[in-house]
């Protein structure tokens, strides 16, 4: 286990304080929005999300009923909206195909089982299914996004080319198996990425600029 990467953790914490990931009031708004914001920045997925809570759309059966096309202009603000509302529909089809629509009866299989199951969904990636995973079913494990290819290619702990499972499997290998670690280092790691660690880095005043945050 790498101990630089429990230092990174606890450097950005105390940096940035709680991300208070993933705003979503049930099971069903996380894995909507876990969707909505492929591509798209959160206020965008908050306007459409909205929109289906204004019109109590936002539980399975609801928009399982309501047509593809419906769908799809509920959720213009997200951007992608044709494609997203297919990837919705296609969720909301395997949800209710193999598990009568019961997203706890789905939450209760083992994590690997049910990651599999995500991925037959099409439009539904590594990053999409982890994200429901971790946040939406609470189970242990490490979402990577373009961000933490980028800061942990740049500190020279894995190549710019990497690919998700060698990213993942570093995480998972270096940290404890904690939810609530995990959860919180991605939501630390986004915002690092937002606000320093953009395509021109902002190395100077970001609080991972010391020597001992790079592997040496
Ligand atoms: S901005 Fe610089 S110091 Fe900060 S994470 Fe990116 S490469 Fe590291």
């Amino acid at each position: 286990m790498e101990p630089v990467f429990i230092k990174i953790y606890d450097r950005l914490l105390k940096e940035f304080g709680p991300q208070g990931w993933w705003p979503g009031e049930s099971i069903f708004e996380i894995i909507i929005g876990a969707i909505l914001t492929q591509n798209t920045a959160w206020g965008n997925v908050e306007k459409a999300i909205n929109n289906l809570k204004q019109h109590n759309l936002l539980t399975p059966p609801e928009l399982h009923q309501i047509s593809e096309k419906s769908l799809a202009r509920w959720i213009r603000p997200a951007g992608y909206f044709n494609i997203k509302a297919t990837r919705i529909k296609n969720f909301l089809q395997f949800l209710f195909s193999q598990h009568q629509g019961d997203l706890l009866q789905l939450g209760e299989l083992k994590l690997s089982v049910l990651r599999e199951k995500l991925l037959t969904v099409n439009g539904i990636g590594p990053e999409t299914a982890d994200s429901i995973l971790l946040y939406a079913f609470g189970k242990p494990i490490f979402v990577v996004d373009a961000y933490t290819r980028r800061i942990f290619s740049r500190h020279k702990f894995i190549s710019e080319k990497a690919s998700y499972p060698e990213i993942q499997q570093l995480f998972m290998t270096n940290l404890p198996q904690d939810v609530g670690l995990f959860n919180e280092f991605h939501a630390l790691i986004v915002h690092l990425g937002k606000n320093f660690c953009q395509r021109k880095p902002r190395c100077g005043k970001c609080p991972l600029s010391a020597r001992v945050y790079f592997r040496p």
